[in-house]
């Protein structure tokens, strides 16, 4: 089976261009984003210290996380529940970025991905996953842009929704994001030795895609 790694800082459009390149290739679009929020859904939800260390263990322990396709979407299951629908507020992206640091959680996702790169041809979104997760996978692409690009993007995304949207605070969390993100202890993330480094900020998404097939 043949894996291509994306990774990058938050809002660097990893997803969309992963999506795109997937779709190319016939390949599944693999989102370690969504697993990651879908535990700290769960961590909200059922109230649990993540700073708790044992709580924090045995509640991963619970969780029953399962990934499955619909209509060639990739859906999370938590204990049995499709969590997809709710992962994408700030909320659980707050508490994503802050859950993901700790040992139990990322423990608890390695073999998921692992797996499914085994299983097909995958192209994998996340922060760690050409240098982690896959670090086998044949193509590595850092994916990055400006701060300012990221949020501008974040920033119009929330607007043509017609969701209220604060440009600087935008900015703030995406910093703070990455800065979290990369200085973790586990996993951090860093571009792979390996891995092509594109840089967004003045590309179209076309051309992102056509330079990432370039790479495969
Ligand atoms: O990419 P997305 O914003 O959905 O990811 C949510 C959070 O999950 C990120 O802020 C990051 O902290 C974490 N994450 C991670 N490793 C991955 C994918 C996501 O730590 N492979």
């Amino acid at each position: 089976m043949a894996s291509i790694a994306i990774d990058g800082p938050a809002g660097a459009g990893k997803s969309t261009i992963a999506k795109l390149v997937a779709k190319k290739l016939d390949y599944i679009y693999v989102d370690t984003g969504a697993m990651y929020r879908a535990i700290a859904y769960e961590l909200v939800k059922t109230g649990v210290d993540i700073e708790d260390e044992k709580a924090l263990t045995d509640a991963c322990a619970k969780m029953k996380i399962e990934i499955k396709y619909e209509d060639g979407v990739q859906q999370v299951y938590m204990n049995g529940e499709n969590v997809t629908p709710y992962l994408r507020t700030e909320e659980t992206g707050n508490m994503a970025s802050k859950s993901s640091a700790k040992a139990p959680v990322r423990a608890a996702l390695l073999d998921i991905q692992r797996n499914m790169a085994v299983e097909h041809n995958v192209v994998m979104d996340g922060r760690d996953i050409g240098t982690n997760v896959l670090p086998n996978a044949e193509t590595k692409i850092y994916l990055t842009a400006s701060a300012d690009e990221r949020a501008n993007r974040r920033y119009k995304e929330l607007t043509e929704k017609g969701e209220a949207a604060d440009y600087e605070k935008i900015k703030a969390d995406i910093i703070e994001r990455d800065e979290r993100d990369m200085n973790r202890d586990i996993a951090p993330l860093k571009q792979a030795e390996d891995a092509v480094l594109v840089d967004s900020s003045d590309m179209t998404i076309d051309e992102v895609v056509t330079e990432i097939l370039t790479h495969v």
